[in-house]
């Protein structure tokens, strides 16, 4: 585990004790992934396109038309899978069951990352019904599966990336939605990609998943218990997306593990009816 990781996760366990287990499963996992040696993916686009592409709008390419082949991602999922099973899980029989699927039904496993890519909701319960694991676990393991390798296409396409105008709600690289955003020390807004974790700068006022303006409906949720990281939501849409003030909370941990620790103000966000 890396040092600087472990760290960051004591730090917000002492602060948040009740997301201790998910924050240690999201370093092993991360830990895991990072011991394995990843080769340079050949991805499949074309440079002047793509750029022509974000001018008009369009992310780098879609959950839906990947530019490499989906199974480039079933040795890491895999590799997931065996560090869950080493765990003294309840779902541990439904995790052997889905280590023999990825070895004997490739196909099966083309469609289960088809339908998390692409938020296929009722496509993805049936799924996993099938293997016997939570919808929440599987959509867990199948996005930080693929990570990795979106992180090379990522790194690769960031400078080039940022030089350019982009002032969308979805991500310029993936095309997937913002899981979080935060303020910078000068109050600047930035959103963080939910699949492939790039971050990009957005107008403050902007509902980023239907683009209101109007600030009439939008506004704000603080818990009680917390300073710094707050619910931000719009009434035009119905969507809510957690925050970090980092002019109040200066030095968050990893946005992920800060995601993951949060899910009480998920639960306050549905209560008041967003989703
Ligand atoms: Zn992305
Ligand atoms: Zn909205």
């Amino acid at each position: 585990m890396k040092y600087e990781s472990l760290l960051q996760a004591k730090r917000l366990i002492t602060k948040r004790p009740y997301a201790k287990d998910a924050i240690y499963s999201f370093i092993e996992i991360q830990t895991a992934l990072h011991d394995i040696e990843l080769k340079d993916i050949e991805f499949n686009l074309n440079e002047e396109v793509e750029k022509m592409k974000r001018s008009e709008g369009f992310p780098v390419f879609s959950t839906s038309n990947l530019p490499f082949p989906i199974s480039e991602a079933y040795p890491l999922l895999s590799r997931i899978v065996e560090e869950l099973i080493k765990k003294d899980r309840n779902d541990r029989d439904s995790l052997e069951r889905l280590k023999k699927l990825i070895e004997d039904d490739p196909s099966f496993i083309e469609q289960l990352y088809h339908s998390v890519l692409n938020n296929k909701e009722s496509e993805n319960r049936y799924l996993s019904e099938k293997i016997g694991l939570e919808p929440s676990v599987i959509e867990f393991i199948i996005k930080m599966s693929i990570k990795p390798l979106l992180y090379q296409l990522r790194d690769r396409l960031a400078s080039e990336i940022k030089e350019q105008q982009w002032e969308y709600g979805y991500c310029p690289i993936c095309g997937s939605e913002p899981m979080m955003g935060y303020l910078d020390e000068d109050g600047k807004r930035y959103l963080h990609c939910s699949l492939c974790d790039y971050e990009w700068r957005f107008p403050r006022i902007t509902c980023p998943f239907c683009n209101n303006q109007d600030s009439a409906s939008m506004g704000y949720i603080f818990s009680e218990e917390d300073d710094g990281i707050r619910i931000d939501f719009c009434r035009k849409c119905n969507r809510y997306i957690k925050t970090i003030d980092k002019r109040i909370y200066s030095d968050p941990c990893k946005i992920e593990l800060e995601y993951i620790a949060t899910i009480y103000l998920d639960i306050l966000a549905q209560k008041e009816g967003f989703k």
